[in-house]
């Protein structure tokens, strides 16, 4: 008998389009805080968070929203989200 295969979903990069200009707060990655665990890209919504192990991680700022769930989530508090002005 066969088994049925789990659904996986497969969200595309930045699905929610383009962002615009109207994000308030960017996440920026502190590298020296990072233990290259990938959790911030399993929970991107926007699926824009570049991590391959025993690589840096990348934001692709054109599409992520600003929501601060990757921030919110990293176990060691590498992510901050940041004001727009203050970069
Ligand atoms: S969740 Fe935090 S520690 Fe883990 S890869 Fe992302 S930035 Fe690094
Ligand atoms: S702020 Fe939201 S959209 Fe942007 S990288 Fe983090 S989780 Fe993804």
């Amino acid at each position: 008998m066969e088994t049925a295969l789990l659904p996986i979903s497969r969200p595309a990069l930045g699905s929610g389009g383009i962002t615009g200009t109207w994000r308030t707060l960017k996440p920026v990655v502190n590298l020296a805080k990072c233990i290259d665990c990938g959790i911030c890209w399993l929970y991107c919504p926007e699926s824009v968070i570049d991590w391959e192990k025993g690589q840096k991680i990348k934001i692709d700022y054109t599409y992520c929203k600003g929501c601060g769930i990757c921030a919110h989530e990293c176990p060691t508090k590498a992510i901050e989200m940041v004001p727009e002005t203050g970069l």
